[in-house]
């Protein structure tokens, strides 16, 4: 073994905007009236990296954080104070209920099983989910009126919208639904808002908004785009250069093929990373303000790039995926929430 060489840095960055994230936030405070802004930071913020994010979101005024997993706490807790901190699978076994009491974490109880759990191991501060129409996480409202739940110490009640990015009628039943449990449950705080939840307007607000999507410049309302901005940059290095020749064949399976001689660029950016094969011979990627066409199949670590507009591209130049998130979901068929939550492992977070 030779002595340990510094590792040189990744071919592969996300860029994250802070200044953009932290805008959203005000942003989404702002439009959440008397309600304060949250913010769901499960699933790594995104896939933008808790420790790129939450100490920004910290700094905008953030106080009331929300993973899903018990495993995601411990990451939310380097950055912020537990008590701030509410997990959104709740304790299903006592081994979890005895976590979040060590912790300090609260959990979202989402079943009676789960209330007489956290009762049982002694109780103390916790959230309350209820189902108010999408069957999945909650107590039924046929529960709510259980003397168990008198019992709980309920920082924030709470319910999830299931249609919000749509105008439909099952928001303003979730909404009515949500307005018995506030007079039949005793909490400190209600909450009822995702992203999509805050611009159907204050009606919906309660005392707290729990925006996730629209935090990382996702889009999932019209009347949201004007507020706010992109934040992830995914950018990758061009680790070749080719020249190919009329008929030469580009990637697996050959879909594309030289109509001319023309220049390409291979990138390190491939379905491992969340650039998916649904972007093959379809995706641009960015380079000084030019599109340039993905060729061919996307491969695991590769895409391949027409650089015919990019005279001055070469080797060891970055390009930016085109990650604009409604615009990138409409033309990949994936939702803006798959977009960012796909980005892998492999990117530098650092900058
Ligand atoms: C993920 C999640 C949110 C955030 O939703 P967005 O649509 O990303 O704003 C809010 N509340 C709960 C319960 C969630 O699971």
């Amino acid at each position: 073994m030779t002595e340990a060489a510094p590792l040189p840095p990744a071919a592969l960055r996300l860029r994250v905007d802070r200044a953009a994230l932290a805008a959203n936030w005000t942003a989404l405070d702002a439009l959440s009236g008397a309600a304060r802004a949250g913010a769901a930071i499960k699933a790594d913020c995104y896939g933008l990296g808790v420790d790129a994010a939450v100490p920004v979101l910290a700094a905008a005024g953030c106080r009331d954080w929300f993973v899903a997993h018990w495993q995601e706490a411990a990451g939310a807790v380097r950055h912020v104070p537990a008590g701030q901190v509410s997990v959104l699978h709740g304790p299903m076994t006592d081994a979890e209920a005895a976590y979040a009491r060590a912790l300090g974490v609260r959990p979202v109880l989402n079943s009676l099983p789960q209330v007489r759990r956290w009762l049982a191991m002694g109780g103390g501060a916790c959230d309350l989910m209820i189902d108010t129409g999408m069957s999945r996480l909650g107590l039924p409202l046929a529960e709510i009126g259980a003397p168990e739940v008198g019992m709980l110490e309920i920082e924030t009640c709470l319910s999830h919208l299931a249609s919000a990015d749509e105008d439909c009628a099952q928001n303003a039943a979730q909404l009515a639904r949500f307005r018995e449990v506030r007079v039949a449950v005793h909490a400190q705080r209600f909450s009822l808002c995702n992203s999509a939840g805050i611009a159907l307007g204050s009606d919906y607000h309660f005392d707290l908004t729990r925006p996730g999507l629209a935090l990382y410049g996702g889009v999932p309302r019209g009347e949201l785009a004007e507020r706010i901005t992109q934040v992830a940059y995914p950018e990758a290095a061009v680790i070749q250069v080719r020249e190919l020749a009329r008929g030469d064949s580009v990637g697996y399976n050959a879909t594309f093929t030289a109509p001319a001689a023309m220049r390409v660029g291979v990138i390190s950016v491939g379905y491992a990373d969340g650039y998916l094969r649904c972007w093959s011979d379809r995706g641009q990627v960015l380079w000084q303000g030019q599109q340039l066409p993905v060729l061919g199949r996307v491969s695991m670590d590769m895409t391949i790039i027409d650089l015919s507009a990019a005279e001055n591209c070469g080797e060891g130049d970055w390009l930016g995926l085109d990650y604009a998130l409604p615009e990138a979901s409409a033309a990949s068929g994936l939702s803006q929430y798959e977009l960012l939550t796909l980005l892998g492992r492999r990117y530098d977070r650092a900058g």
